[in-house]
């Protein structure tokens, strides 16, 4: 057994074409507040949010709209309006794309749950044939960990014992990828595997208060607290109003003010 911890890396977000928001900018003929706005918010993802925002009233200026008489010109008070009054919808135009490695499939088992404003690929344990388990040890387990590390070498052992039942080098890849998944069946459900995973910020936001809950799993407490540091970190007006509480276990829960938007 391979003990292992879970990873989560940050690798895509939304980038603006800068030609484009010029071109709609034009549009609207929005230039001015375009170049005024874009000094004030250099954060391409937040920038498309409240660009989508403004265009449903055309409120990139006094005067664009005869109906509007001022405007939130700060993105900050712009973004935190509109998290206020759960205007969510326009938080779906940007998404952030995260590697979850070394999780385990009771990990990947809870996110699928959550289908709306996400896209995913998972490892296949079809196609890829484990050389061993690699597995993350959850600390809950205490002194048991030991008698728990035997169980899974065991289990190691075991399917070793069968993998060598089948002679893989005459094997075509079609009978290799056939014997693969049905040996993958006495495999712990703590086996590490790797996700790309994709959402939205309106989905994020939603996921991560729902996983640190301290009623969550301890697993997807942990990549969800990691998930909710690198968006604090690299979206602050987005996840402006959320506040780290520490549990006495000494996990993180997250709380947005505004929840669901
Ligand atoms: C602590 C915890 C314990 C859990 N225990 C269990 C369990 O024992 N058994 C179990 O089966 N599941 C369990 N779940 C999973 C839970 O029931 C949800 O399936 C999961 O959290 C996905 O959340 P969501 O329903 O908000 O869906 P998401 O896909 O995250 O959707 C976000 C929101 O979009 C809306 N939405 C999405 N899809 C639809 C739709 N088709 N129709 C209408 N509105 C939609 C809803 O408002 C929804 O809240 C648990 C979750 C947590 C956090």
């Amino acid at each position: 057994m391979n003990p292992i911890e879970p990873l989560v890396i940050k690798l895509a977000e939304t980038r603006l074409d800068e030609a484009g928001v010029k071109k709609l900018a034009e549009h609207y003929a929005a230039l001015d507040w375009l170049n005024k706005a874009r000094e004030l918010q250099p954060n391409d993802s937040e920038f498309l949010i409240e660009l989508a925002g403004r265009s449903c009233y055309k409120s990139f200026g006094v005067g664009i709209n005869p109906n509007v008489t001022r405007i939130r010109e700060n993105p900050k008070d712009y973004l935190t309006n509109v998290l206020e009054k759960g205007d969510g919808s326009i938080l779906e135009h940007a998404t952030v794309t995260f590697g979850f490695l070394n999780v385990s499939r009771v990990f990947t088992h809870e996110i699928v749950r959550h289908r709306a404003g996400t896209a995913m690929s998972q490892e296949s344990l079809r196609y890829v044939r484990p050389r061993g388990i690699s597995l993350w040890v959850p600390p809950d387990l205490g002194q048991a960990s030991n008698k728990f590390s035997e169980a899974i070498e065991e289990i190691e052992q075991r399917y070793h014992d069968l993998e060598n039942q089948f002679d893989w080098e005459t094997m075509s890849f079609d009978e290799k990828k056939r014997v693969t998944s049905a040996l993958r069946r006495i495999l712990p459900d703590g086996i590490a595997t790797n996700l790309i995973w994709t959402a939205n910020h309106r989905t994020i936001r939603w996921v991560i208060e729902m996983r640190t809950h301290p009623s969550a799993e301890v697993e997807i407490r942990k990549v969800f607290g990691e998930v909710a540091e690198i968006c604090m970190r690299d979206y602050p007006l987005l996840y402006a109003d959320f506040s780290r509480k520490k549990q006495d276990d000494g996990t993180t829960q997250y709380v947005p003010k505004f929840s669901k938007v």
